[in-house]
């Protein structure tokens, strides 16, 4: 169904498009970069079900953002198929009117099995994170013993579902993973697949972040170049956070994610909802919007409309631009992100 065109912009002119819904702030995984076990350790204090958003919820807030001029919806985490019944959410999502597009940022885990089930309920795409095709490399950022062949009969079961091209998400940290960069690069071309690397971000949580750590987009263009000749290909779409690229052989195409030396904060039309219905205007928001205690309590869906066209009219967030062109002169408070709110 044709909707009006949204009216909400922000104080920089940016509208309100997308929609990355934290569905859970629980990971099986504990990579290193992102929810390192010394912080996500046998103590920390997950949310308790009840202070999730339900899926009626969810539904509900969905219908409110898409009257504001949302179209795509990506579902994240922590894990966001460690929530059972995903397949029943895409559902009640996709027949949202307005929402043109549902994607999934997963690990990979519970994929293989749940691909199919997804997919006929209206998920359209996925994004799969991989860091490395080295069992050992991968083992020691995941830091939970999974292995790398799990995520890649994963990656072929979204294919098989339909959910293709399938991303694939590689945080690159200096020391770490870049030997892997090749050979990522290598196994995916020719394979419909998209590679992405992620510049590795400061989040907040591993206490060691520093710029020296991040092996720089403009670094891994020119090594995946100089093995295979790549042209600069235009945004798919103006927002776009990769920046794409296109073997010159025809073996397909790849992107880079600078949210550390390039920011892309100007074309930023994204909102995030956290597991427990809070709304950030940026994955390094100080503080986010609650609008679970609103839900919870009574208010109206024009009183829910009401608070966040309020909220994101007066967004002027641009914190890696700032970051970035400040980093060098003077040390930087450290940014304080949830991970149930990154979601790539
Ligand atoms: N659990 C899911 C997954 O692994 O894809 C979804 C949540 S995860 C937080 C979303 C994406 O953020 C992943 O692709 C992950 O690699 C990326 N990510 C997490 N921490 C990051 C960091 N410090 N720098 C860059 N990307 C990061």
């Amino acid at each position: 169904m044709a909707m009006p065109e949204a009216t909400v912009a922000d104080t920089l002119g940016r509208r309100l498009r997308d929609l990355r819904i934290s569905v859970t702030d629980r990971c099986q995984f504990r990579c290193t970069y992102c929810m390192p076990r010394e912080v996500f350790g046998r103590d920390f204090a997950f949310l308790p079900r009840a202070q999730l958003l339900t899926f009626e919820e969810l539904a509900r807030v969905t219908r409110i953002f898409a009257d504001l001029g949302v179209r795509k919806l990506r579902l994240t985490g922590g894990e966001p198929l460690l929530r059972r019944d995903m397949d029943k959410l895409i559902a009640m999502l996709a027949c949202i009117g307005g929402i043109e597009d549902i994607a999934m940022t997963t690990n990979g885990a519970l994929l293989a099995q749940k691909a199919e089930a997804l997919a006929a309920a209206g998920l359209r795409r996925v994004t799969v994170s991989l860091d490395a095709l080295d069992d050992e490399v991968f083992m020691a950022m995941n830091d939970a013993g999974f292995p790398v062949a799990r995520v890649l009969e994963a990656i072929d079961a979204a294919a098989a579902a339909g959910l293709a091209p399938v991303k694939v998400n590689m945080v690159v940290r200096r020391g770490v993973n870049e030997e892997s960069i090749l050979p990522m690069a290598e196994h995916f071309r020719g394979t419909g697949h998209v590679l992405r690397f992620i510049e590795y971000m400061d989040v907040g949580t591993t206490n060691g972040w520093r710029l020296d750590d991040v092996v720089p987009a403009g670094e891994i263009i020119a090594l995946v170049g100089g093995q295979w000749p790549l042209d600069p290909v235009d945004p798919a779409y103006s927002g776009e956070v990769a920046s794409r690229y296109r073997y010159r052989d025809g073996a397909g195409e790849i992107g880079v994610i600078a949210s550390v030396t390039q920011p892309f904060c100007r074309g930023c039309t994204r909102a995030r909802l956290s597991a427990d219905g809070k709304l950030y205007t940026c994955l390094f928001a100080a503080a986010g919007h609650d609008l679970r205690g609103p839900i919870r309590s009574g208010a109206t869906d024009q009183q829910v409309r009401d608070q966040i066209a309020a909220i994101w009219t007066r967004r002027a967030d641009r914190y890696s631009e700032q970051r970035t062109s400040q980093t060098r002169r003077t040390p930087q408070p450290k940014p304080k992100v949830e991970m149930s709110r990154i979601g790539g």
